[in-house]
């Protein structure tokens, strides 16, 4: 039985091309392998499939009884409800490690870099495989998208080797400007629902025992979202009524390099201690652009404190 590759809970493009990867990869080395996701593709992710010709994984929410390989994620929040049913046998993953355990002793790839991309183009030189060019182009598109486009503080050199390397092999003659092309479709959120934007790239932390879900927008120009700033902030608040202690969602603007945070919180002090500006509903936050090096390790901390 083909062991599932599989990304975290909405998933983003990072998370859909690992987990094709990681399948392609595991295959040529001896341990059958199956990408599977766990929603369907984001437009951005669409765009970049059918720019590739890579098919989009089939959605599976369900993984007991099987062998699974986790990308992009360890934290249970963000893996399938039943993976405690089923057997972690290998992790390709760029966060910090999460809560997930193993019985037995696994491959585990976790490098501190901007993109689970960037580690699978590692793997496939460390194993002496061949990248396909059209997952090698799926590859440079993860990358460019998590690091959003070398902007982001989770950038390494690394990330940027690898995207030399990646668009070369892809015949991409211009990395920065299908980038571009990626964030404008990221960024058409006109007539899109509330609740859809809302979900897009949204994760849940356990945060001191206090499920906190932090979402996030990445646009070109945030005023964008002028519009629909409103039916946001009401919809996060009841995403907040489902049973979290807090929701914030993080309007990123990726030209001004800064972000706009809505809050709702049963305490909204942890945004004052975390980020050392009070807010109520809404706070600015310049240079913040990424949930992992930004926001997540401030919030963890504010809630400990
Ligand atoms: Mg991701
Ligand atoms: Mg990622
Ligand atoms: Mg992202």
């Amino acid at each position: 039985m083909a062991a599932l590759v599989v990304g975290h809970k909405n998933p983003d493009t990072d998370s859909v091309v690992s987990a094709i990867a990681v399948a392609d990869l595991m295959s040529k080395i001896g341990t059958p392998a199956k990408a599977i996701s766990q929603g369907p593709a984001v437009p951005e992710t669409e765009f970049v499939l059918k720019k590739f010709g890579l098919s989009a994984p089939e959605v599976v929410t369900s993984v007991a009884g099987q062998k699974v390989i986790l990308v992009d994620h360890t934290d249970l929040s963000q893996a399938p409800d039943d993976l405690k049913d089923a057997e972690v046998i290998a992790v390709v993953d760029h966060h910090k490690l999460g809560d997930v355990t193993t019985s037995s002793p696994l491959l585990m790839w976790v490098w501190p870099v901007g993109c689970t991309g960037t580690v699978i183009k590692a793997m496939y030189d460390f194993y002496g495989v061949e990248l396909p060019k059209n997952i090698a182009g799926g590859l440079l598109c993860s990358i460019l998208s998590d690091t959003v486009i070398f902007k982001s503080p989770t950038t390494t050199p690394e990330d940027k080797k690898a995207v030399e390397a990646l668009a070369k092999i892809a015949g991409v003659a211009d990395p920065a400007a299908l980038g571009m092309e990626m964030f404008k479709v990221k960024s058409a959120v006109d007539g899109v629902p509330a609740k859809e934007l809302v979900f897009r790239d949204f994760k849940d932390f356990d945060m001191n025992g206090k499920k906190v879900g932090i979402g996030q927008l990445e646009m070109i120009d945030i005023s964008m979202l002028d519009k629909v700033k409103g039916d946001l902030a009401a919809e996060i608040a009841k995403v907040k009524a489902e049973g979290r202690h807090s929701v914030f969602l993080l309007l990123t603007d990726i030209m001004k390099e800064g972000s706009e945070m809505l809050i709702v919180s049963d305490d909204p002090s942890v945004v004052q201690k975390a980020f050392g500006v009070a807010g109520d509903k809404s706070v600015w936050l310049p240079k913040v652009m990424s949930r992992k090096k930004d926001v997540v390790p401030k919030f963890e901390a504010a809630f400990k404190g």
